[in-house]
């Protein structure tokens, strides 16, 4: 026999395959196996994808693959196929995507089998401890009594669960021979909950979005599941999973963020005897590989996880549900620029599988298409129970003092909150204390010396941060510029508005979340918790307190800088502006209570609050559409934008201009429009210039011509090879 010729996809910013003799014929060779080869002067793990008789490499130049990894396919071939698909449409090299789709372990070349976790079970001289033994180590005591609750032991995910801060109360345990660690294959590790409990009888909406979906189990249809919040939509999806479930199949369901959807994990939890599989970024590598294992051969049942659990392998897919689809995290926004959602419709598709996409705020993507025909509405207009939408009110700030970013009407409200129990939730969108840091004797403003951009004071821990690159510095005390000391806070972050209500009510247990309180691991639990419990009164956060959550004793929402997204030059700054309104008013007076939600704005006479007053996004989203139709952009036009950046001035502006030089070669008619090479609106970012080209089309098809044509061409350019470049099929940020 003929020795094969090896098509192999290598991670490398080569948008091609390359070949590779395999001299010893005797495997049995299956695209998607990993194949470790030689590639330049290093060995990297490959992915075979096709095999092929010849080359049009002369054979004797031809490398060899060094070895075969898999005895089968690591990603099945739906999965492959639909990467593929992906490399091409995002016009990224198809050895990232699959490296990307992969989880650490396997990427680096570890075998399937290595899916082992490591689980921890009480010894019996631990379990012979006596009550009092472990008094003056409450963790400890309370680690071990977890263990001994569960004779086969408890692996690291559900120690996470068990006890806050479990591992190093675990190593001494360990130490102390009271409790051991083993290896044992990922079995399903979810245990199994005494009894499950049912759900509620469905409203008369949720049982028509539920007939509707379970009708088209078999075939690929598109659902927008538009419910207001606290309508059920969780119920609904829930009820969809059920159905698939009784026919073996599998469901995938992706959410924002797992740690700001513990109310949806619990729920799923509680519902179901079934193994859930969780993926995102909180796991070590190896529960990561466990977990992605499991839901590959069908261990799991329902799998759920962030953006990239979009590559989840699943052997009998049945559903994909897309929790909050209108949600940014679903765009990748580095290295393969995918976008989770849109991947899962076609993968769906593919699949000849149902797709429900959940939000109280559709996308205008999504309603684009469901205007079009094709996806179909399903609405949830009320909120379930007793419960009602909350009333809106806007505060002029033009005639009103504010200080530390609270006006005295608003003020009022929470103080009245407070006399009656209940709990207030502030929401502001910038973390710190200060945006800006100012010399009010010359006007200087502390700038981040890596990036065109002001830093942010952070008064607790005494710093100047930027939260564009990280840097750090400490506090000035007198200005750099002219000596002076009049240095001052400029503008207000969730730090500062926390200090102020401590101030203002000394006796208010305020919680504030955003990302400097929730650093810690198990912070946001805990918060979380202490909300639930009712160990807080006042919440301040930033839009992580927006999202999913249930808070039934939150009566009032404060929105405290609505006007900051209202004249951004970001196109689409007004929808997220009245989507993360909308979700965060969202959380108040969902339970018997009514809620009241107070904005307070600069320019009260702006459409989008009163759209926002009348609860009315569809009306706010027919009106943004047609704006997007007239100035001509997406989802009316399509958009890529190609980046590149480089540590010295100019040179990624140049290297723009001489991609725009090459494109006429690749314009086949005027279907394609180039814009201007620019500088990013920040053009410094973390010590690099950055420059941009947009390219826009109003059909997809002689955009990816385009594209492919033009970056082959880039892919040769010399000046290519001084600057970081990248290209944004569909970007969603565009600065
Ligand atoms: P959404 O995700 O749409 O914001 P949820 O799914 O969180 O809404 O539901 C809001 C609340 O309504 C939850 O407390 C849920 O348990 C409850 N709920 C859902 N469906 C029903 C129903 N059919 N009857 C009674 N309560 C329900
Ligand atoms: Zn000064
Ligand atoms: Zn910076």
């Amino acid at each position: 026999m003929k020795p094969a010729v090896l098509r192999v996809a290598v991670p490398a910013p080569l948008r091609r395959c390359f070949d590779y003799a395999l001299p010893d014929t005797t495997f049995t060779l299956c695209r998607g196996m990993r194949v470790r080869v030689p590639f330049g002067r290093r060995e990297i793990v490959g992915f075979l994808i096709g095999i092929a008789d010849q080359s049009v490499i002369k054979r004797e130049r031809l490398k060899s693959v060094l070895r075969v990894l898999d005895s089968e396919p690591v990603l099945p071939e739906e999965l492959l196929s639909l990467l593929q698909w992906a490399a091409d449409y995002y016009h990224h090299p198809l050895g990232e995507v699959l490296k990307a789709a992969l989880p650490v372990n396997l990427r680096q070349g570890r075998d399937l089998d290595a899916g082992a976790v490591r689980v921890w079970r009480c010894t019996d001289a631990g379990k012979a401890l006596a009550a009092s033994a472990l008094d003056r180590a409450p963790l400890q005591r309370r680690v071990l009594a977890a263990l001994s609750e569960t004779p086969d032991g408890l692996d690291a995910a559900a120690l996470t669960r068990a006890v806050h801060g479990w591992r190093s109360a675990m190593r001494s345990l360990v130490a102390k021979g009271w409790a051991q660690v083993e290896q044992r294959a990922a079995a399903a590790a979810e245990p199994e909950h005494a009894k499950v409990i049912s759900g509620p009888r469905l409203t008369t909406a949720q049982q028509s979005a539920v007939t509707a979906i379970t009708d088209a189990l078999d075939s690929y249809r598109s659902f927008v599941l538009d419910g207001v919040t606290g309508s059920g939509k969780t119920e609904v999806y829930l009820q969809v999973i059920e159905a698939v479930l009784r026919r073996g199949q599998q469901a995938l369901l992706l959410v924002p963020e797992i740690g700001l959807t513990p109310q949806l994990l619990a729920n799923v939890r509680a519902r179901f005897r079934e193994p859930v599989a969780l993926l995102h970024s909180g796991l070590t590598d190896q529960e990561r590989l466990a977990a992605w294992l499991m839901a590959r051969d069908g261990r799991a049942a329902i799998v759920i996880g962030t953006r990239s659990a979009v590559f989840a392998p699943l052997r009998l897919p049945g559903v994909i549900i897309v929790d909050e689809e209108h949600d940014a995290s679903y765009k990748q926004q580095d290295g393969f620029h995918y976008h989770a959602r849109d991947l899962a419709v076609m993968r769906a598709h593919r699949l000849a599988i149902p797709i429900v996409l959940g939000s109280a705020t559709p996308s205008l993507d999504s309603l684009k298409h469901i205007a079009k025909g094709n996806y179909q509405r399903l609405h949830l207009p009320d909120r379930t129970g007793s419960a009602t939408l909350p009333e809106v009110h806007l505060l002029d700030l033009r005639q009103l003092p504010v200080h530390d970013g609270l006006s005295p009407p608003l003020i009022d409200q929470i103080r009245k909150r407070l006399d009656a129990g209940e709990q207030s939730l502030l929401f502001i969108n910038r973390r710190g204390y200060a945006p800006a840091y100012m010399c009010h004797d010359c006007g200087w403003l502390a700038p981040c010396r890596r990036c065109d951009a002001k830093m942010t004071l952070h008064k607790r821990s005494r710093r100047l941060c930027c939260h564009h690159c990280g840097s750090e510095g400490v506090l000035f005390e007198v200005c750099p510029e002219c000596g002076g000391s009049n240095l001052h806070a400029l503008g207000e972050g969730t730090e500062r508005v926390e200090l102020a209500l401590a101030r203002l009510f000394p006796q208010a247990r305020i919680v504030r979340v955003d990302r400097d309180s929730t650093r810690r691991k198990g912070a946001l639990q805990e918060q979380l918790r202490r909300i639930d419990a009712g160990e807080a009164d006042i919440l301040v956060g930033t839009q992580m307190l927006a999202k999913g959550h249930d808070f039934p004793n939150v009566t009032l929402v404060g929105v405290l800088n609505a006007d900051q997204r209202l004249y951004s030059v970001d196109f689409r700054a007004s929808e997220h502006l009245v989507q993360q309104i909308i979700q965060v008013s969202g959380r108040a007076g969902r339970a018997a209570r009514p809620g009241a939600v107070w904005i307070q704005t600069y320019h009260p006479s702006e459409p989008v609050f009163s759209a926002l007053r009348r609860h009315d996004y569809s009306g706010f989203a027919e009106l943004a559409l047609q704006e997007r139709e007239t100035a001509q952009y997406p989802p009316f036009v399509h958009f890529a934008l190609l980046r590149a950046e480089s540590p010295a001035p100019q040179v990624a502006l140049g290297f723009v201009r001489t991609a725009r030089a090459l494109a006429a070669d690749c314009r086949k008619q005027d279907s394609v429009e180039l814009m201007d090479p620019v500088p990013a609106p920040m053009e410094r970012r973390a010590g690099r210039y950055r420059a941009q080209l947009l390219v826009q089309a109003k059909q997809r098809r002689p955009l990816h011509m385009f594209l492919s044509c033009w970056l082959a061409r880039l892919e040769q350019a010399p000046t290519g090879k001084r600057v970081r470049w990248s290209l944004d099929v569909d970007p969603t940020d565009m600065y």
